[in-house]
Order: C-alpha cells, then sequence, then structure tokens
C-alpha cells in the first residue's frame, strides 16, 4: 500500500461549504490548495499562485470538522487549486475524508503524473484541465509559461485512462488563447484515447489588465466548429 503523507502541513488557500458546480452533479465541498507552480494569463485563482498561505486562510483541522458536521448533507469534497497535487500533504487530507465517509474529487492540470498516479486509487472523481492541443508543445508551454508542461499532461491523462476513475475532461476556451486547429486537434486526440465528454469553458474576464483585449467570446466556436467537435467527441458540451 502506498504511504500516505500526513495532511498537517496542508497549506489551504481558501473553503466553500457548499457547491453545485465544482462537481458536476454532485453537492460538494470544495478545499482550495494554495499554490500552483504554472502561470496561466487567464488564471481564475491567481490569487492562489504563490506557495504561502494568507493569514486568514482556513486551517485543515477546522475545514475537516466542518466537513464532520456535514457528513450525510454533503456527496463529496473536491480538492481544488492552485493546483492541488503540488502539497504532499494532499494524499492524507484524502484519506481523511474519506473515513469520514465522504467522496472525493480533484482538479489538476496534471502537472504531476507521479503524485496524480498515486493518489487515484483513492479519488472517486477527476476535474482534468487540458488547456490546448497536447501535439503543439510550444503553444502549451506559452499558456501555462512552464516549459514540458504538454509532456506531463499527457503522463496524467494516460494514468487517468489506466485508472477507470470517472473524470471531466474540461478547457478554458477563447479564440485567441486557442486556434480551431487547436480545438480539432484536441477533439481528434480525445476521440483517440476513446474519451467521450468534453466541457468547453468559456473564458470570462478577470482583472488581469494584459487580459482585457480578450473580450468575452459568447458566440465562439462558431456553429460549424461545433459541429465538427461533436463528431469527434459525441459528449462535447460549452459550459
Ligand atoms: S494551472 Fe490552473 S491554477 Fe495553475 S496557473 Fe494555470 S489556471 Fe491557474
Amino acid at each position: 500500500m502506498p504511504e500516505v503523507d500526513a495532511a498537517t502541513d496542508l497549506v489551504l488557500g481558501g473553503f466553500t461549504p457548499l457547491s453545485t458546480t465544482d462537481w458536476p452533479g454532485k453537492l460538494a465541498a470544495v478545499v482550495f490548495l494554495q499554490g500552483c507552480p504554472w502561470r496561466c494569463g487567464y488564471c481564475h485563482n491567481a490569487g492562489l499562485q504563490p506557495r504561502c498561505a494568507s493569514s486568514e486562510a482556513p486551517r485543515w483541522p477546522d475545514v475537516l470538522a466542518t466537513l464532520q458536521r456535514r457528513v450525510g448533507l454533503l456527496d463529496g469534497v473536491v480538492f481544488s487549486g492552485g493546483e492541488p497535487t503540488l502539497q504532499r500533504g494532499l494524499g492524507g487530507a484524502v484519506a481523511e475524508v474519506r473515513a469520514r465517509g465522504l467522496r472525493t474529487g480533484l482538479h489538476t492540470a496534471g502537472i504531476y503524473p507521479e503524485r496524480l498516479s498515486a493518489l487515484l486509487p483513492a479519488l472517486d472523481w477527476v476535474g482534468f484541465d487540458l488547456k490546448t492541443d497536447l501535439a503543439d508543445a510550444a503553444t502549451y508551454d506559452a499558456l501555462t509559461g512552464a516549459r514540458h508542461s504538454a509532456a506531463a499532461v499527457r503522463r496524467s491523462l494516460e494514468a487517468l485512462l489506466a485508472c477507470g476513475v470517472e473524470f471531466e475532461v474540461r478547457t478554458t476556451y477563447h479564440p485567441r488563447l486557442i486556434s480551431d486547429d487547436a480545438l480539432l486537434g484536441m477533439a481528434q486526440m480525445l476521440q483517440d484515447l476513446g474519451i467521450r465528454h468534453w466541457v468547453l469553458q468559456r473564458w470570462q474576464a478577470n482583472a488581469d489588465p494584459a487580459q482585457q483585449p480578450l473580450v468575452p467570446a459568447w458566440c465562439w466556436p462558431q456553429p460549424l466548429l461545433q459541429e465538427a467537435l461533436h463528431e469527434l467527441v459525441p459528449g462535447f458540451a460549452l459550459r
């Protein structure tokens, strides 16, 4: 049995006691873990990128006590971020949640394939963040601000498929971030891997002035392109 790191050093960035959107179809609490090594320009949670906790951040023992009181009201707990697999204590926290009879979910960008592989047997669901076409490593690196990011994501995706845990692939989309060709390349790759569900989440404006030219793209992708994506991935959806 793999060794589980204790959750005592877990650094939290936030806690949502009840969410109906972070784990589709489930009532879930969301534990946001602090820190991410990537620097996606459109990051929806840029405040969670640094590894240091804010003085106002919740503490894991207090969150766990709240979760204990909500057993029977919640379907499960999602660990989000930031990149939750950055923290060694995640395995211990997942184990503590499961010990209370709650299901466990994870949001990840697949940054650490080995850590994800070790964690997968203890998870009931994964929301997997695919940034763009893995065949275009240079663009993947440009979006994440990190070298060799596509190779790590590919290994994580392969581990996810091999494990058999339920998962959803999701992509933050704006036409200036992801070209039509890249979308088609992603859809083709997902079809080749036998993945039938894929959600495009339209990019939402954030506070970064550098991102302001990226006006919200309500009408993209164009209908013909959407049809092509549907043909390749039958469970394709826009959110
Ligand atoms: S991987 Fe996720 S948390 Fe990390 S910078 Fe990118 S969008 Fe933000």
